[in-house]
């Protein structure tokens, strides 16, 4: 009993010391707004509220494959994913990829903006979390990036999701497992069928007998689901039985 005590008051120290770290990291790096990029009040939320309403979250009606935004209140799947079988099992995204959310992305990645990622994981997890409880995966995985993207960027987007979101929902994260082996051209430059062939053993699994029923794939945008397809069949060759999708957006299907 007085080591359970001792162990409870030391978990509660730790949890002060926590919170006064976050306090101190707050006044001296202020959080800023993932839209317009101005500093937020002090402890005032991870998003203003000129720009709240900028974001748009993905509602119903959703394709029930890849998880975008149907115009069609009637249609199941989208105009894609009746025409094109893939081989993950289902994605889910939290937002709309719009101009708000492309710019909060763009400098996200590129501006050095780590931080938005707070914003990012926390939206995820309020927004997903009872799709994400009925799946109830082994593992979250992050796509992984390059070694050479990696060291230019200086982190990898995928992986910060992935860990914010696995503290939040208490699901482990994977990251060894999955590599990046040829630095593909961004994928957004490409068609279909060029994406495909881009990804063609982009990536390399540190295992060919994974023991894991199943998982989910994080990553920042949805948009051919090319790159889940690829990460699908090389996890399901090495055992997998399903895996999913979450990305943080995802464009508007027809
Ligand atoms: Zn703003
Ligand atoms: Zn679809």
């Amino acid at each position: 009993m007085v080591i359970k005590n001792r162990k409870n008051r030391c978990g509660n120290i730790a949890v002060k010391l926590n919170r006064t770290r976050e306090l101190l990291l707050d006044l001296i790096y202020p959080r800023r707004c993932p839209v317009c990029d101005s500093v937020l009040p002090f402890r005032g939320g991870l998003i203003c509220s000129a720009c709240a309403g900028e974001l748009e979250v993905v509602r119903e009606p959703s394709c029930r494959k890849c998880g975008r935004k149907l115009f069609s209140e009637t249609a199941e799947y989208c105009r894609d994913c009746l025409s094109v079988s893939h081989t993950f099992d289902r994605c889910i995204s939290a937002f709309i990829y719009n101009d708000a959310m492309q710019g909060a992305i763009f400098k996200f990645k590129y501006g050095n903006r780590k931080e938005y990622a707070q914003f990012f994981v926390q939206s995820m997890a309020r927004i997903g979390w009872r799709e994400i409880k009925t799946i109830c995966p082994d593992a979250l995985i992050p796509v992984p990036l390059h070694k050479k993207r990696l060291s230019e960027r200086g982190f990898n987007q995928a992986e910060l999701l992935a860990k914010g979101l696995s503290k939040e929902l208490g699901i482990p994260v994977i990251t060894g497992l999955l590599e990046r082996r040829k630095n593909t051209v961004p994928q957004k430059m490409l068609s279909r069928e060029a994406r495909r062939k881009n990804l063609k053993k982009a990536f390399q699994l540190s295992s060919c007998d994974v023991k894991l029923k199943r998982v989910i794939v994080i990553d920042d945008i949805y948009t051919t689901g090319s790159t889940l397809d690829e990460i699908a069949f090389l996890l399901k060759g090495a055992g997998v039985q399903e895996v999913y999708g979450f990305t943080l957006c995802s464009g508007i299907s027809l």
